[in-house]
């Protein structure tokens, strides 16, 4: 079987999906490896690297020959013109966020592996768990970030010149990046606070040594599979009132608060970047263009407001440090590829739960339940209101 690498095309997309050490492996476990030329220049791994670890460089249109192609983000559309029927594609290609993606796959005959929908609870899928890599890499990205834009130190200093004292750091929303966050900013010296919806999170918070911030005014939102629920527009006010008195006390924000398949729901206001201090900085892990955590902000861009608030649009911090986030991801992705190999060949078993959860097309149809549900067609419009609209435009 051949596998295929391809250059990622999305703009300041920097990301390769395998890196040598895991071409190295696949081709232990007997499959053929073609990658692109140039593939993992931006991430500083030069073609003769992967050359040594026994790929074939090869130019884009030969990547048609390949069984399975495999990539960090979604296809180009350059790339799904070349795709053939019976090819199988793997990547995260967001089909909650774009389920016109999966629709025109199935069109083409392609079989398409989403790792952004790994049953991440099953144990065994830990190892291909991307969602998790990647956010351990935005979370510490975010909080170095903070530091290096905030105009003054993070951690306490006592020096002849005079003393400092700790940044105040609050993250908001304490999943995975958000307690890679903490663990960094702790690490830097900060005093953290951190908030979350789902109680739960209070012991991982406070074993990081951070102080868990308990608000009043909204009671736990814990939803299915260890994620958020979507807040009512009462709970939502409540939530975005509170916190803007403790927005106002610290240095730092840090929001990482996603509803699976929905538009981020806004934490910060523009009330609240008011009520902050100049020279404060907010980095907005949520900012897409489905909206972001922080009213304002603008994805990829950092914008100053008038009272001197830095807000720092950064939803693709992974791409950043694209070596490392290469690293994780490829062992991610090798991992669920092999796991669904057998005498050299993808052998797809939707019997089974792992791969059940990921596949989203086969033989002509999208087949996810996800995916399966009617009106799921439209990706979310922008927010004006920053309120939490479903993935098919309706709002709650
Ligand atoms: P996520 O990216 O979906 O969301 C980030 C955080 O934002 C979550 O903690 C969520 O509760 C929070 N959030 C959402 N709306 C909010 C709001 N209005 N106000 C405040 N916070 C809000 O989360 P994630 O990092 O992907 O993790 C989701 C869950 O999956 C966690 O429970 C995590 O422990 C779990 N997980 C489990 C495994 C495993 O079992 N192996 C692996 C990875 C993740």
């Amino acid at each position: 079987m051949k596998v295929a690498v391809i250059k990622e095309a999305a703009p300041g997309e920097r990301r390769v999906a395998l890196v040598p050490e895991a071409v190295a492996k696949l081709r232990a476990a007997g499959l053929e490896v073609l990658v692109e030329s140039g593939a993992g220049d931006r991430a500083w791994l030069a073609d003769g690297a992967y050359a040594e670890a026994g790929a074939t460089i090869v130019p884009a249109a030969e990547l048609a020959s390949a069984d399975v192609i495999l990539m960090v983000g979604k296809p180009s559309e350059q790339t799904i013109a070349r795709l053939r029927p019976g090819q199988a594609i793997f990547g995260m290609l967001a089909p909650l966020a774009d389920p016109a993606l999966a629709r025109r796959l199935a069109a083409a005959g392609v079989t398409a592996v989403s790792l952004d929908l790994i049953p991440r609870t099953l144990p065994r899928a830990q190892p291909m768990d991307a969602l998790s890599s990647q956010a351990n890499i935005a979370g510490y990205k975010a909080a170095v970030l903070a530091a290096a834009t905030f105009g003054r130190f993070f951690p306490l200093l006592i020096t002849a010149a005079g003393t400092a004292r700790p940044a105040r750091v609050l993250i908001l929303g304490t999943g995975v990046a958000g307690l890679q966050a903490i663990g960094t900013a702790r690490r830097l010296g900060a005093v953290v606070t951190a908030y979350d919806v789902r109680p739960e999170t209070r012991t991982e918070v406070e074993s990081l040594g951070a102080t868990f911030l308990e608000l009043t005014s909204v009671g736990t939102a814990a939803g299915a599979g260890g994620y958020a629920r979507v807040l009512t527009e009462d709970e939502r006010q409540a939530q975005q009132d509170e916190l803007t008195g403790h927005i106002a006390r610290h240095d730092v924000v840090i929001t990482t608060a996603q509803v699976p398949g929905r538009r981020p729901p806004v934490l910060v206001t523009a009330d609240a970047l008011k009520s902050m201090a100049a020279g404060s900085v907010v980095v907005d892990m949520a900012a897409s263009d489905l909206g972001g955590n922080v009213e304002g902000s603008v994805a990829e861009e950092t914008v100053t407001t008038e009272n001197g608030i830095t807000v720092i649009g950064a939803g693709s911090l992974p791409s950043t440090m694209p070596t490392a986030a290469s690293a994780m991801y490829a062992r991610n992705i090798s991992a669920l590829l092999l796991s669904m190999v057998k005498d050299g060949e993808l052998a797809i078993d939707l019997s089974d739960e792992l791969q059940a959860g990921v596949v989203i097309s086969r033989d002509g149809s999208v087949i996810h339940p996800a995916l399966l549900a009617p009106a799921d067609d439209e990706p979310a419009q922008a927010d004006p209101d920053g309120g939490t609209a479903r993935v098919d435009g309706s709002a709650d």
